[in-house]
Order: C-alpha cells, then sequence, then structure tokens
C-alpha cells in the first residue's frame, strides 16, 4: 500500500503493515527487512549522480516514525469520518482501512526487533539483481560454491552448503512465517545465495518442487471482488536465480527444460567482461565463449537469460579490450524478448583482492567520471542492437541493494 499526499511525501508498506519505503523533502528512503535504512537523494538530475547513505539509528528512528505518523493520520481520519473518500467502493474502503489497521500494529520497537527475527531465518543477503529487489529470496544454497572472483566480496563470510530436502523446508517455512502477510508485496521468487541452480540436476528437481509446493508460483489465487483482488497475492511470477557459466554448461538444454517446467524463468549471468586477458586477471571462471556457450545452453532449454558485466573493471589499461570484446560477444549471444543485459558501474571494494592486485600491477583505477563515460559508451554501443533484439538494457548499480 502506497499513500501519497498532494505529490509531496510518499510512503509504502508492505501486505503486514511493515515500512518498505518513503519520500520526503526530496530523499528517498528504503528500509530493508532488517530495519536498516538506505537514504538516496540527487543533487543533479545527471544519472549516477545519485548519493547514497545509511542512517545511523537515530536517523533511522526519525524517518520511520515520521513515515508511521503520515499513515497514522489517515487512519485516524477514516476512522473519525474527518477524510472522505467519495466515489470509492466500499470494498476498497474496507480493504484501505483494514491495511492501515495492520500498519497501526506497527512502532519503533517491534520494527527494531525484526533484525533479530530476520537473522534467525536468512544469512545476509548482499544482493540480487535490480528487476529482483521485491523478489522473494529463498536461500537454497548458502555462499557461492567458486568464491575466488578477486572482485568480490559478497560471500566471503561463509563456506557453501547446498540445503537438503527438510532443511530447505524449514527455511521456507520459516521464512512465510516471518513475512507473515508481508509475503503479498513480494512478486517473484530468487533462489539464493550465488549460482543456486549449480545443485546437481538430481538433488536440484525435488528443491524446486518443494518451492511449488509450499508457494503458489505462477497460479493466480483469487480473482474476483474488488477488495479481495486488492488483498489477493496473485501467486508469484516464476523462479528466479545467479547462476554461473562454467555450472550452467554442466547442464544440458533439456536440464533447463525441466527446471523451466517447474516455473524457473530467468537465470542471471556474472559475465562481467567478454575480454579473456581481463577475465583471467580478475579469476573469473570459463572463458568469454563459455559464457556464450552457456547462455545457448539455458535458452536451449526455454529459460531467459540476465547478463551482468561491469564497466570500469580492469582500469586503464583493459579500457578498449574490456569494451571492444565485451560489446562483440554480447552482440553474438542469442537473445530475445524477456532478456535483459545489465550494465553495472564497477564498485571496488576495499577488501577485495582485486585492489592490491590492480594496484601491483601498475592499473590505474578509473575515476568516477571515467566511469560514468564507460556506462554511457557501452549502452550507446549496444542500444540499436538492444533495440532490433527487443532485448532490455539496464543500469545495475550494486550499491542501490537492500532486502
Ligand atoms: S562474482 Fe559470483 S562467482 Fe565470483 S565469487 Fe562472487 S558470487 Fe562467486
Amino acid at each position: 500500500m502506497t499513500l501519497n499526499f498532494a505529490e509531496r511525501v510518499n510512503v509504502s508498506f508492505d501486505g503486514a503493515g511493515r515500512l518498505i519505503g518513503a519520500w520526503f523533502d526530496g530523499v528517498t528512503f528504503r528500509r530493508a527487512l532488517d530495519n536498516r535504512v538506505l537514504a538516496k537523494w540527487s543533487e543533479s538530475p545527471t544519472p549516477g549522480h545519485r548519493h547514497r547513505r545509511f542512517l545511523s539509528t537515530p536517523g533511522r528512528k526519525r524517518v520511520i516514525e515520521r513515515a508511521y505518523a503520515y499513515a497514522f493520520r489517515v487512519e485516524e481520519g477514516l476512522r473519525q469520518g474527518t477524510l472522505l473518500l467519495e466515489g470509492t467502493p466500499p470494498a476498497v474502503v474496507r480493504t484501505v482501512a483494514d491495511r492501515l489497521e495492520r500498519v497501526k500494529s506497527w512502532d519503533w520497537h517491534r520494527l527494531e526487533g525484526e533484525r533479530e527475527r530476520f537473522y534467525r531465518v536468512y544469512k545476509p543477503i548482499p544482493i540480487l539483481p535490480p528487476d529482483q529487489y521485491l523478489a522473494l529470496v529463498l536461500q537454497m544454497t548458502e555462499g557461492c560454491s567458486y568464491n575466488r572472483c578477486t572482485f568480490c566480496t559478497f560471500y566471503r563470510d561463509r563456506p557453501f552448503r547446498i540445503k537438503g530436502e527438510e532443511a530447505f523446508r524449514q527455511h521456507i517455512l520459516a521464512v512465510r512465517e516471518f513475512l507473515g502477510q508481508g509475503i503479498t508485496t513480494r512478486r517473484t521468487i530468487f533462489l539464493a545465495d550465488a549460482n543456486a541452480v549449480m545443485v546437481p540436476q538430481h538433488r536440484l528437481l525435488p528443491l524446486l518442487r518443494l518451492v511449488n509446493e509450499l508457494l503458489p508460483v505462477g497460479s493466480p489465487t483469487v480473482s474476483h471482488g474488488e477488495g479481495a483482488r486488492w488483498d489477493a497475492h496473485e501467486g508469484f511470477r516464476g523462479i528466479y536465480a545467479f547462476l554461473s557459466a562454467p555450472d550452467a554448461l554442466r547442464k544440458t538444454p533439456e536440464d533447463f527444460a525441466a527446471m523451466r517446467a517447474l516455473n524457473l524463468r530467468r537465470v542471471y549471468v556474472g559475465l562481467e567482461s567478454g575480454h579473456d586477458p581481463l577475465r583471467a586477471f580478475i579469476l573469473k571462471q570459463g572463458s568469454a565463449r563459455d559464457v556464450l556457450r552457456a547462455v545457448e545452453t539455458i535458452k536451449g532449454g526455454g529459460v531467459r537469460v540476465g547478463i551482468i558485466f561491469m564497466a570500469g573493471i580492469g582500469g586503464d589499461r583493459f579500457r578498449e579490450a574490456h569494451f571492444r570484446d565485451t560489446v562483440a560477444l554480447i552482440q553474438a549471444m542469442p537473445l530475445g524478448r524477456g532478456d535483459i543485459v545489465y550494465v553495472s558501474p564497477f564498485v571496488p571494494s576495499a577488501e577485495a583482492p582485486y585492489v592490491y592486485d590492480a594496484a601491483e600491477a601498475g592499473i590505474r583505477a578509473l575515476e568516477p567520471e571515467e566511469i560514468r563515460q564507460e556506462v554511457r559508451r557501452f549502452r550507446e554501443a549496444l542500444l540499436p542492437w538492444a533495440r532490433s533484439h527487443d532485448v532490455r538494457l539496464s543500469h545495475y548499480d550494486i550499491r542501490e541493494f537492500l532486502y
């Protein structure tokens, strides 16, 4: 539910009444399920000039309490009859009143308590593709089965493990219980962590069946009654996951067709670069050609693909070759409607081995403005191809992510 106040204030809540986002004073706030709050604002209309900051505890408290106060005013107005919803069907008014009742059940202390509940159910979720920010995450695996790419620190805190059927069942049930009615805000299912569907097929298919058994995937549940429709969850629109190219190549198109029959809709492959010497430098597994073959295999089974690459990685040393080979490789991929290519500006992590390797190799890191230039250059080179192939070309800033 989103409440909009004369285009000056926006507050959004999930189906259980937890704040998920707000906008006021020209600042966008996003609240994570563990009650962190990310503030985002821009002093310039140029894309890429956005500021972001996680708020301190007093800052979070102020934002959260102010957002709830806006909703409480509406609830009070409806209850006391001072707020009139002329021409609105009674069923809708009832639904709104019911949603506001749920919003009213939260306060700062209860929301703070969510952190502990969240970490009883989940390991930290460091990243999702942008079109999956509103997914329901299920950690079918934990960590990354490879975990050696030098620029990546997402899963360094945990060993890789595949959950058994019973452990995964308990996890799904715990996630359902944790989110409660908030689950209705989630539109798709994302299988985490990294490379989740690399799980050998004989173990993977029962796990995918379990997801379909415990959650309504792709099956509308309620069809009539306006209030009911407003409140209903229409079923998750498919299952999504990351997958590395070498892991995809351990499977066949028939394997992907079997996953598709169990509602796997798209897998996201981290290409990072189409230039093999740069891939080797960052210890990315497999060659550019392997990524091409992986895409062919996945698409051969009718599963869609999201390709992610990084603009600016490899600094000045690899700048031209990275651009040339990445554009050429992507244009050679059999992508079409439903597939996405993400251009992700490279954000070095101070703890990542890449930073030391690059300094040791005498590679000059690109300045933020140079990285923005590279993003523009990639977009301009790929846009005509993307349009003619009906492929979505999109921006992926990992600093925007919050679950
Ligand atoms: S980039 Fe992907 S494959 Fe590489 S270590 Fe990170 S999660 Fe694993």
